[in-house]
């Protein structure tokens, strides 16, 4: 009997209350008028996917900005069309756009995890990036969360903000640590031309740290939740033991997941797709926003599957490459590894290729090579 594979569903809602300096996602504030057609488009382009449905993971723009009612909707609509079991059902919220009565349906639905974007503890900070709240406004959340029940939240941070410091990320992650999330993600902040940010940069009017010290923000990062008993598991994510993310973990190993709504991406039967990010083009015919990427022939994936494997900080598993592509990584990549192992990038035991500490400050130059 064949086994019915696993598949991810991700679910982009690009709304949100109004946009931060830094973003380049696509997100849209002030379109509110089209949130209703958006949730019936969104709802039709659901399908029937060939497969057990592992995790669902809600993004955005903001999905909490958005009335919950749709959220049970679009949730009730993947259950009708597909097997679900047991699922890891995520969903983004931002402070600022939660109450508890929106809390609680998420919960009815069937959320078990939040990922509440925070970015840092520094209001002063926050403003200067446009967020919509403060630390108070997250702290809030955050309990409201805890009270209706939620057992699995990530926080995110962000590294390399405007005017940030060491002594900033210090507060932000005593701060955090001490209301013992089972997950924080840190990202660094990558300024995008056509942000409000990027002109407030070029034009002098908000300085960024410099690369030395953002890179001494992350290793103070790293060893500080290492030592509050959080698990390095991906260069910019960290959890409690057993709550590393499944919907990521699973992109990161070349598994499945197909993608609803306005610039979302699937991965299907070695395709990428991804959806028009025109919301007009999809609200019009959302089933035919969607355009082919990349069909894949076995070199892409083995160099994307090394390429994504090595994000995670146990690396890739030498056995579980062989089992999958029937080769050995080490004799198809020997150049490449040698010259990696050689600058010190990556290491290799028995069993794992993995980043060395100075891979993960470089860990773009290891990636090169597979691209
Ligand atoms: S909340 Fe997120 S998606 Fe929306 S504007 Fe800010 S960074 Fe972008």
């Amino acid at each position: 009997m064949n086994e019915k594979k696993e598949l991810g569903i991700y679910i982009h809602i690009p709304f949100c209350k109004s946009k931060c300096y830094y973003c380049d996602f696509v997100s849209f504030a002030n379109k509110d008028e089209f949130v209703e057609r958006y949730i019936k488009s969104l709802k039709s382009e659901i399908q029937k996917e060939d497969g057990i449905i592992s995790t669902i993971y809600m993004g955005g723009g903001t999905p909490s900005y958005i009335d919950s009612k749709y959220i049970k909707e679009i949730l009730e609509e993947i259950k009708k069309k597909n097997n679900l079991q047991n699922p890891e059902i995520t969903i983004e919220v931002n402070p600022g756009t939660i109450t508890e009565k929106k809390l609680k349906d998420y919960k009815e639905a069937g959320v078990n995890r939040l990922s509440i974007g925070l970015q840092s503890c520094n209001n002063r900070i926050l403003e200067q990036i446009g967020r919509i709240h403060t630390y108070e406004t997250f702290l809030e959340t955050y309990k409201l969360a805890r009270m209706c029940g939620f057992e699995n939240i990530n926080v995110d941070l962000m590294l390399g903000l405007p005017n940030q410091t060491i002594q900033d990320l210090k507060d932000s992650l005593e701060k955090i640590i001490s209301l013992n999330p089972e997950h924080i993600s840190v990202y660094s902040l990558i300024l995008e031309e056509n942000t409000k940010l990027y002109e407030l940069v070029v034009s002098n009017k908000i300085k960024l740290s410099d690369e030395e010290t953002e890179r001494d923000m992350y290793w103070y990062m790293k060893n500080t939740l290492e030592l509050s008993g959080f698990i390095h598991y991906e260069i910019s994510n960290f959890a409690k033991k057993g709550y590393e993310s499944k919907h990521n973990m699973n992109c990161w190993e070349q598994k499945e997941y197909v993608g609803y709504g306005v610039a979302a991406h699937s991965y299907i039967n070695k395709t990428r797709y991804s959806n028009t990010s025109n919301i007009e083009k999809y609200l019009n015919n959302p089933e035919e926003s969607r355009i082919i990427n990349e069909i894949q022939t076995d070199e892409d994936m083995q160099k994307e599957y090394m390429l994504l494997g090595l994000r995670k900080i146990e690396g890739i598993s030498i056995g579980s490459f062989k089992k999958k592509f029937g080769c050995n990584p080490l004799y198809l990549y020997k150049e490449e590894l040698n010259k990696l192992v050689e600058k010190d990038l990556i290491v290799i035991d028995s069993d794992n290729i993995r980043l060395t500490n100075k891979g993960l400050d470089f860990a773009n130059i290891v990636w090169q090579e597979f691209v």
